[in-house]
């Protein structure tokens, strides 16, 4: 038994062993000491303006170099990592990181480049939250209104009042609140009226298909106009073709984000590819 253990070590977390528990507990003991062995580190992708191909932010995103296993998505341990808590580290690190990064940018005179950090639902439902990230901001001397918070939902969120209240109290400091994958999560229309939103992110599922199937490219110009209708500015994820970002451009949407525009990189290369020419005008 010990052994059989031993070597589900080296098969992949998602491979289907039916030792489902064991693997959980494998994984966030890998979480644990990736923490500790600072395994977890941060890529950045180019968000551009629509109509100039200007870089005008990017998005932060969490990467896991395992000491065995290589990079690991983090689809594969987010909601591990919510279940057992270790996201409140986690994302900490990566805010901390994304915010340091940002204010370098500024300090070296790219003063138009904002940061979005995605952030999970279990993160709000932490009562430290709002005191995290404003310890951040000053730890770091960024601007908030550079920031923007990506509420991303991967759990049920029972306590909206509460998770509410902490975004309204972030956003008067100046924070931006946007909310992702919109159009995928069931409740993504009732978080509209719930929570205090600046722009939301079109999923990447409607703008894959934008290019063949009519149904998704009404979808996509329904979420467009009511989110303008709302004063909400629009983002789509996921834009891998000319064809795709013609398409959006056609529709009025803000900011595009994708391989076509750029695909996630470390901070240097970013720089060096994106902000320092603050234009794009392909992938
Ligand atoms: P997301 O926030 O929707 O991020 C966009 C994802 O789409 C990223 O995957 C990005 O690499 C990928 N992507 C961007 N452009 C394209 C494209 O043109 N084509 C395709 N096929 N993919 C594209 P990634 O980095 O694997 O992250 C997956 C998800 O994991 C994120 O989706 C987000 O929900 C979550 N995540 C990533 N970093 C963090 C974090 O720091 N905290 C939390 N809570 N969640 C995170
Ligand atoms: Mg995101
Ligand atoms: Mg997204
Ligand atoms: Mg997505």
């Amino acid at each position: 038994y010990h052994s059989k253990i031993h070597g589900m070590k080296y098969e992949m977390y998602n491979s289907d062993m039916g030792h489902s528990i064991c693997k959980k507990v494998i994984l966030e003991n890998d979480i644990r000491k990736g923490l500790e062995n600072k395994e977890f580190y941060v890529h950045y992708q180019p968000q551009v303006d629509a109509k100039s191909n200007k870089i005008i932010g990017v998005e932060a995103l969490l990467r896991w170099n395992h000491h065995t296993k290589g990079i690991i998505s983090p689809l594969e341990y987010i909601s591990l990592a919510e279940e057992t808590g270790l996201i409140i580290p986690i994302g900490e690190m990566v805010l901390r990181e994304a915010c340091k990064q940002n204010k370098t940018w500024q300090e070296k005179g790219y003063e138009n480049i904002k940061m979005s950090v995605n952030i999970s639902i279990r993160q709000l439902q932490n009562n430290d939250f709002v005191n995290m990230v404003l310890n951040i901001l000053e730890e770091t001397k960024l601007d908030p209104k550079y920031l923007t918070l990506e509420i991303v939902e991967t759990l049920v969120a029972k306590n909206m009042a509460d998770i509410s209240a902490k975004l309204n109290q972030l956003k008067e400091y100046g924070i931006n609140i946007s909310i992702d994958d919109f159009g995928t999560g069931y409740s993504s229309l009732s978080y509209l009226n719930d929570l205090p939103i600046n722009s939301i992110k079109i999923d990447r599922s409607f703008v894959s298909h934008s290019t063949y199937n009519t149904k998704d490219q009404a979808i996509i110009s329904m979420i467009i106009t009511m989110a303008h209708s709302l004063n909400l500015s629009v983002v789509a994820e996921g834009v891998e073709t000319n064809q795709q970002l013609e398409f959006l451009r056609k529709c009025g949407c803000d900011f595009i984000q994708g391989y076509f525009t750029g695909k996630p990189n470390g901070p240097i290369e970013i720089e060096k590819n994106y902000i320092q020419k603050l234009e794009v005008t392909q992938g």
